[in-house]
């Protein structure tokens, strides 16, 4: 395995592998890029084959949040953590706690929140080791679980992309999500008091069953809910749901979901222009969850704050949508292409000021 020669290596300032034999803690912490600010994005567990692929989803989703918090205009970095097991078996309080010092070791460059596998109680019991995280300050407004923000912020997006592709509102405008999760419970909500006709698969059958007993929305086979006849896609599940397997028998006009690292590889966001399917970029969609833990970080997570800075997904894709369709490039390369001017743009001309006042709590 390597590291500084792996495809999504990207210059990261730092790839930090820890193990704690007591525990069985078995652990990557990965920081991006810290030009904006100090790293923060979740810290996922799951039951990977083996270390490459923990590597390579470490690698892949802390660059993401690097390019989600510059186009949201927060004061952050991109980093991400991942946790090698299985959180039904292997989650125990001391493999916790041994996460909390390995976060803490990094002295605050990355800043942890939950992530699929972990919940905000396992924050909170990290937080015995450090105060390096986020997403755990339940007496707030917006407080500990950021997925109702990401899931709002989707909802806003999903409008924003049905009316440039169709010109009109949600009523009676199809929508198929695959994962009924922390983020597609809530985006059902949303749609749904929305007027939307909604479609829904998951693996899940307690969480299916939530949303179909709840929102009266109806259910379709796993195998069926990429391929559903609908006017919008939204993947809410995990990474890859759009690849070459997939993508031609696609018939929504429209993806726009919640799930990070939605395209397989970078070419298939051109496959998506290509077949004009309107792909509104996973981190500039599903930004809601890291506005809302900035907010949190600075104890300011107030639903007036939140909310309104949620606003800049639909502003920032509606620019990516236009300059897209002048240009016919794909609007994942104009949203990377927008990233990088932040960064760069920052790197010139740092933002001292807001970045130390972040500094100043986490
Ligand atoms: P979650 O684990 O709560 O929900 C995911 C759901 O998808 C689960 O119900 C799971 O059973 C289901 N699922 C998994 N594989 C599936 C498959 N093959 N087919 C159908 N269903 C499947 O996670 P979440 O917090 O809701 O996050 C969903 C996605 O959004 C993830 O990719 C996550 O990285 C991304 N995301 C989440 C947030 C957040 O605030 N939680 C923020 C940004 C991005």
């Amino acid at each position: 395995m390597t590291v500084f020669e792996h495809p999504d290596f990207d210059q990261h300032e730092t790839v930090a592998f820890h193990t704690n034999q007591q525990s069985g803690l078995k652990a990557i912490i990965a920081v991006h890029d810290t030009t904006l600010g100090p790293s923060l994005g979740g810290c996922r567990m799951f039951p990977y084959a083996n270390e490459e692929q923990a590597l390579t989803d470490v690698l892949r989703l802390s660059q993401g949040m690097t390019y989600k918090s510059a186009l949201a205009n927060i004061p952050l970095g991109g980093g991400k953590s991942v946790i090698i097991g299985n959180p039904q078996q292997d989650k125990t309080r001391e493999l916790l706690l041994a996460m909390g010092e390995f976060i803490e070791s990094q002295n605050g460059r990355y800043v942890g929140a939950e992530d699929s596998g972990t919940s905000v109680a396992d924050i909170a019991i990290m937080a015995e080791k450090t105060k390096h995280l986020s997403g755990i300050h339940s007496d707030e407004e917006h407080g500990g679980d950021p997925s109702p923000s990401t899931a709002y912020g989707v909802f806003k997006g999903i409008e924003v992309a049905v009316d440039y592709r169709l010109g009109s509102d949600l009523k009676g405008v199809r929508v198929a999500i695959q994962g009924v999760g922390n983020v597609g419970y809530h985006l059902v909500k949303h749609l749904h008091q929305a007027g939307a006709e909604i479609v829904v698969a998951d693996i899940n059958q307690a969480n299916l069953n939530r949303v179909v007993d709840e929102f009266g929305v109806t259910a379709v086979a796993l195998e069926k809910i990429l391929t559903a006849d609908v006017d919008v896609l939204a993947p809410c599940a995990m990474g890859a749901a759009i690849n070459k397997n997939t993508i031609s028998n696609i018939k929504a006009g429209i993806i726009a979901g919640a799930a990070n690292n939605q395209l397989d590889e970078e070419k298939t966001g051109w496959s998506l222009t290509e077949l004009d399917i309107l792909y509104a970029p996973d981190y500039v969609i599903n930004a809601g969850g890291i506005i809302d833990c900035y907010y949190q970080t600075i104890n300011q997570a107030t639903s007036k704050l939140v909310n309104g800075h949620i606003d800049i997904i639909g502003e920032n894709l509606k620019t990516i949508f236009q300059r897209s369709e002048t240009s016919g490039r794909a609007t994942s390369d104009v949203a990377n292409e927008m990233a990088l001017a932040v960064l760069k743009a920052a790197t010139n001309e740092p933002n001292t000021e807001s970045i130390d006042s972040v500094r100043g709590v986490i």
